[in-house]
């Protein structure tokens, strides 16, 4: 493609207008070491493990092979709901396409391989914490059938990086490590948005019709950019459904962190919820405003959507359809939503008189905050001849965090007596019902206290939860994992530290 980039090579941090990209060399690392290799993926790519050092020294950032043209691409964003102008890849550095013989063509990306010119003042790096936790997750969200963007591979560097001096007030090494993601693309609402920013109007049209061309081929013909901006507000919408239905909190949904292929994006302070508390997050910049918790990422989506369609908007000649699509997205949200909580709660359909069952359970849920996995696992067989209050509410003690009050267990019976008889009006067996839950209410996932004690183990040098770990994301509907089945312990229960660094 013939994009305006700049080719010098400098990587000195600065602003770079006029150009979407600049060339960017990764830095070489001491001595890159594979940790960890997603074989299916590698399969799904036709790329071969990596069995000689030279391979493992472009995983690594050491090689880049004579066909490959490394850069970082220019993007800006909002941040917390403020613009914060140029941002740019900081610590990614995409080394190409890569074309597979089935003809789909994915972006392969270093994180972590050093500066580029949208560094900033950081130092272009990853550390092994951060990265085992991007290459995990990103995995364990293709498995549950979430859009996401892949990861490759892990190796570790061999170098020391200087990290979290602002949680401790001392300085602190860790581990270095490099992830290679994959996707399709990891464009962003921000790439659109720089260049709306700047005025580049040429540009903006020029990504726009690539992106269309490439990513939406289906779209053609006058009106390619009002579907286009319903296509990706459509698949929003349909992703922040996804993060509700599995428990996922992203964390950082900033608009250079929202990709426009629809895909989970930049894994940083992220975190399963374990209770299900819509005031949830794991991110500790993000108190006491709580812009990203659990409960608001469906809203938050919206107001990026609206950055996205201000970023888009040069490209038509009114707005008025434009603004009338980016206002539909709050009924096509509780479309997906509700037939999401349908296929969760083993419903045949979602009928009209559904509502306000799915938004008494929504309720119930949040005032009694169980843990959400264990709390749907066990909903799966609810015995439907149950009818005491007693008994419906102690088959879902295992769930439970803190005991349940008189009000919160009248208020649990009540919605499960409305939920006995609903689902007694199936027109599918209970079995088929079952089925469905089973499918859509994950058994496993990949918490973070999991995390937390598989990276501590790893950075001992001691990998036998990773392996664990990097196996059970895989099935995470079956019951194969069920060790793993238990609720978060009560050491765990502090729930910051996901340094998004
Ligand atoms: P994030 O909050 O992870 O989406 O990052 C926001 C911006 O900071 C992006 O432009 C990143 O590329 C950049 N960034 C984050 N960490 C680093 C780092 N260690 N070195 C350079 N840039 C970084
Ligand atoms: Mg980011
Ligand atoms: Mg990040």
């Amino acid at each position: 493609n013939s994009f305006p980039g700049d080719d010098s090579g400098n990587l000195s941090p600065r602003q770079t207008p006029g150009v979407l990209y600049s060339k960017a060399m990764p830095t070489p690392v001491a001595n890159p070491s594979l940790l960890a290799w997603s074989e299916e993926l590698a399969n799904e790519l036709g790329i071969q493990k990596p069995n000689h050092p030279n391979d493992v020294a472009i995983l690594g950032g050491n090689y880049v092979a004579p066909t490959m043209q490394p850069y970082a691409a220019c993007y800006a964003g909002h941040q917390f709901g403020n613009w914060a102008g140029q941002l740019g890849d900081g610590r990614a550095i995409t080394l190409g396409e890569w074309q597979t013989t089935a003809g789909t063509s994915w972006e392969l990306q270093l994180k972590g391989a050093g500066r580029t010119p949208y560094s900033r003042r950081a130092d272009g790096r990853a550390v092994l914490r951060s990265s085992v936790r991007e290459y995990l997750m990103s995995e364990a969200m293709h498995y549950l059938g979430v859009p996401t963007t892949r990861a490759l591979s892990l190796v570790t560097t061999g170098d020391q990086v200087l990290r979290d001096m602002f949680y401790n007030g001392n300085p602190a090494y860790e581990p270095g490590a490099i992830v290679m993601r994959v996707a399709p693309s990891f464009l962003r609402f921000g790439n659109f948005e720089l260049l709306a920013s700047r005025r580049e109007n040429q540009h903006l049209r020029q990504l726009a019709d690539w992106t269309i061309s490439r990513y939406y081929p289906h779209l053609q013909g006058e009106d390619k950019y009002l579907q286009w901006f319903r296509e990706v507000r459509d698949r929003t919408a349909s992703l922040m459904v996804e993060w509700l239905r599995v428990g996922f909190v992203h964390g950082v949904m900033n608009t250079d962190n929202m990709s426009v292929l629809g895909l989970t994006i930049d894994y940083g302070p992220y975190s399963f919820v374990d209770d299900y508390d819509l005031n949830f997050t794991p991110n500790t910049t993000d108190l006491p405003g709580r812009r990203y918790a659990f409960g608001k990422q469906a809203s938050v989506a919206y107001w990026n959507l609206g950055c996205f369609a201000s970023a888009i908007a040069p490209l038509f000649s009114g707005t008025e359809e434009l603004v009338k699509e980016l206002e539909a997205y709050a009924d096509i949200y509780s479309a997906y939503y509700l037939k999401m909580m349908g296929n969760k709660l083993g419903l045949d359909q979602v009928k009209a008189e559904d509502i306000s069952l799915v938004t008494k359970f929504d309720e119930t849920l949040a005032a009694l905050k169980p843990d959400m996995t264990i709390f749907y696992q066990l909903l799966i067989d609810l015995p439907l001849h149950l009818t005491d209050e007693q008994e419906l509410t102690a088959y879902f003690s295992e769930s439970y965090y803190t005991p349940l009050t008189e009000a919160q267990a009248t208020l649990l019976a009540g919605v499960l007596k409305e939920y006995i008889a609903r689902i007694q009006q199936n027109t599918c067996s209970r079995e088929e019902s079952q089925q469905r839950m089973r499918e859509h209410n994950p058994r496993f996932v990949l918490r973070n206290y999991l995390l937390s004690l598989a990276i501590e183990e790893l950075e001992k040098g001691e990998n036998t939860l990773f392996l664990q770990l990097q196996e059970a994301i895989k099935t995470p509907y079956s019951t194969d994992h069920d060790k793993f089945f238990v609720k978060r312990p009560d050491w765990a229960t502090s729930k910051a530290g996901c340094s998004m660094l």
